[in-house]
């Protein structure tokens, strides 16, 4: 057996990289021809893999990565990425040999921390590349940019003295909205505040090369956030907006990821069996069960149990009582030409992902992430299919 045959021999996660390129292409040529494209590949690529998504885009021309977590930039640096990679999560002055090592911007929000990245820099007579991060109201991360004259004359000085510090190059500013798909007055606000601080700090000698705030709503949805560049997640993985996938979409995005599960067993089940724990579903006829090697340790939230459908040749086959850890039962009675053990159902696909969603109670963001560690990836790459 191949070990593209083993991958997908249970469940697995069919990447297509094409789409990926597909949808970049897209994207590039909707952000401002002068800004970068910065492409964010944190949590394993939103789950389709960072390594072979991060080489694709760096192949595609990507200008920047974006990761959340230190290791994860190390990864990448070890495979074969070289073009910068931003560090979006909490600067951890533990890790500063590391950022330098592997050439990783780290992104910084306040003094104490730049502080301590500054004295291990000026204690090996290194830089570290950091960029500056201002809180506009998403009230996360970044220099809390404040209301009132006092206080941004206040923390624009922080600021200054934190992209003084001896050891660091700061060449990037940036924000993130809180609220791009849902108000428009908020984001035209952070927006306005983020432009406040840079003249505040221009006029006070210091220049960015590099000023960002749009991640993927932002980016299509105000043209005026595109600044020096745009940081894209979820559209480049091909979902317009994460509550309802394309559906109202003209973009033609095309989803990159399809979790597929094979048929275990097939079973005929008497009316009045009741399926799986808890037996929180009765047979109300004679029926066709399948048993599918996916569970909640794969990625197939519980919460879906008795609430979702999975997809057999484009037919819709309904989760039956509750999803286990490792298995699911669906109900195949109604399926034109019948099913057998070894056929493959459609767990998420682009059609599938916003109704999974929605059942679940989140967002398209958390349900690309949820295929687990244990669920291979299997890539579809020029046409070509790979481990
Ligand atoms: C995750 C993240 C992004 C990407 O967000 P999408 O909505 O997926 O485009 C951009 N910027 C920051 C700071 C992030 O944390």
């Amino acid at each position: 057996m191949t070990d593209l045959e083993l991958s997908m021999s249970r469940t697995w996660a069919e990447i297509n990289l094409d789409e990926l390129a597909h949808n970049f292409r897209i994207l590039r040529s909707i952000l401002n021809p002068s800004a970068k494209f910065l492409a964010v590949v944190k949590a394993n690529a939103y789950g389709h893999g960072s390594i072979h998504c991060a080489r694709k885009l760096q192949d595609l021309g990507a200008d920047w990565l974006a990761v959340a977590a230190i290791p994860e930039g190390i990864e990448l640096r070890k495979n074969g990425i070289h073009i910068p990679i931003l560090c979006l999560g909490q600067a951890d002055p533990n890790l500063a040999p590391l950022m330098f090592e592997y050439n990783i911007t780290q992104a910084v929000g306040d003094f104490q921390n730049a502080k301590a990245l500054s004295d291990y820099a000026q204690s090996s007579d290194r830089t570290i590349n950091i960029h500056i991060k201002i809180d506009t109201g998403m009230s996360r991360t970044g220099f809390y940019w404040p209301e009132n004259h006092e206080g941004k004359d206040r923390t624009a000085r922080e600021i200054l003295d934190t992209c003084n510090l001896p050891g660091l190059k700061a060449e990037g500013l940036f924000t993130h909205f809180a609220a791009a798909d849902e108000s428009p007055e908020f984001t035209r606000l952070q927006l306005r505040r983020l432009i406040e601080a840079k003249d505040y700090l221009s006029r006070s000698g210091h220049e960015f090369g590099i000023t960002h705030a749009a991640a993927s709503i932002g980016v299509l949805d105000y043209p005026a956030a595109h600044l020096d560049m745009g940081r894209f997640g979820l559209v480049l993985y091909g979902y317009a907006s994460t509550e309802t996938g394309n559906e109202d979409s003209t973009l033609g995005l095309h989803p990159v990821m399809t979790l597929k599960s094979r048929i275990t067993a097939v079973r005929h089940l008497p009316a009045g069996a009741t399926i799986s724990y808890g037996r929180t579903y009765t047979l109300k006829r004679d029926s066709v069960i399948a048993v599918l090697p996916i569970g909640y340790a794969d990625g197939l939230h519980r919460v879906l149990s008795n609430n979702y459908g999975v997809k057999i040749r484009d037919a819709a086959c309904p989760v039956l009582g509750r999803v286990c850890m490792d298995m699911t039962m669906i109900d195949v009675t109604d399926i034109p030409g019948g099913v057998k053990a070894g056929d493959v159902a459609t767990v998420f696909d682009g059609e599938l992902m916003p109704i999974a969603a929605k059942n679940a109670g989140t967002i398209i963001h958390e349900m690309v992430c949820a295929p687990s560690g244990r669920v291979p990836r299997v890539y579809i790459n020029n046409g070509t299919m790979t481990v």
